[in-house]
């Protein structure tokens, strides 16, 4: 049932005044272990979200708002995002690897190994408009048996890592983060910002013209628990889940609002037909309200 609480907007300056919306916040289900990874389907007018510890990923239908098992078992699933195909690309933490689930249905490895090791847990993934697909790779999911299966790190670091859209490889792109967890890239593609949940702060880098990295330094510190998720505006504000909610930041690094919210959150996605409607993974729910913003779209969605 869905349940519609206040909406707590703080307004930390006043470029935030401008992005507030609904004077309710829909929660749209509630039952979940740790609900992460959330991606909106236009063509279908649905969102994917996952629930780690149940081994499963959830469907929220917008035309009905029927819930319903999109997959179980997910191979505990984390972040997922659609390629330029309307793919849907998902980070694993059971098969420790980066998926690809095709039009027929079936589900192809995209990376699983670097140099013969296997990777740590893969937790949250953006494919970029050439087709390269960037994804980062902490522990998470190997830590314990909570969210996948423990295991001992064969790489031996939590890296970011680009797969290349012609060959496939799949190479580090940045080697020194404690946890890299959430990333995104601006509208424009020339940026790339990364959390880092391990220090608390969110880095952000320059993509060189031939695939790499260069820069990397701290965009903003997370002054509540640690960032995960992330997602940019087309005004390139960068909006982030935190430990009260969800912070937002000016593109000039500067905290100017928080979107509360009663549980802490892992992640979020603008969706819906106008992309002005903010989807947030929060613990035990999804949270979902109208925007007076709306979400960078990737190119290749328009
Ligand atoms: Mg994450």
């Amino acid at each position: 049932m869905i349940e519609s609480i206040p909406t707590e907007f703080e307004v930390l300056d006043d470029r935030f005044r401008t992005c507030r919306g609904d004077p309710t916040v829909e929660r749209l289900y509630a039952g979940c272990r740790w609900a992460e990874g959330p991606v909106y389907v236009p063509g279908g007018r649905y969102l994917v979200w996952s629930d780690i510890p149940n081994d499963r990923m959830l469907r929220w239908d917008e035309p009905t708002g029927l819930v319903g098992v999109f997959r179980q078992p997910s191979r505990y699933a984390n972040g997922s995002t659609l390629d330029a195909q309307g793919r849907l690309v998902t980070c694993e933490h059971g098969e420790r690897r980066v998926s690809r689930t095709e039009h027929d249905g079936s589900i192809t490895t995209i990376a699983d190994r670097v140099a013969g090791k296997r990777l740590n847990s893969p937790n949250d993934v953006v494919v970029r408009s050439d087709g390269s697909i960037w994804f980062t790779d902490p522990a998470y999911g190997i830590d314990s048996d909570y969210e996948g299966h423990q295991a001992e790190s064969e790489i031996g670091s939590c890296n970011v890592y680009r797969i290349d859209a012609v060959t496939g490889e799949c190479r580090v792109v940045a080697d020194d983060f404690a946890r890299p967890n959430g990333l995104a890239f601006s509208r424009d593609e020339t940026a790339l910002y990364v959390t880092d949940t391990g220090v608390g702060h969110m880095r952000v880098f320059s993509v060189t013209a031939d695939g790499g990295l260069t820069g990397g330094g701290v965009f903003a510190e997370c002054s509540a628990g640690g960032f995960d998720g992330i997602r940019l505006d087309t005004h390139g504000r960068v909006w982030a889940a935190a430990g009260d909610g969800v912070h937002c930041f000016d593109p000039d690094g500067t905290l100017i609002g928080k979107l509360r919210l009663p549980e802490p959150t892992a992640n979020l996605v603008f969706g819906g037909l106008k992309r002005n409607r903010l989807f947030v993974t929060a613990s035990t729910s999804l949270y979902s309200l109208l925007l007076n913003v709306n979400g960078a779209a990737a190119p290749w969605q328009g």
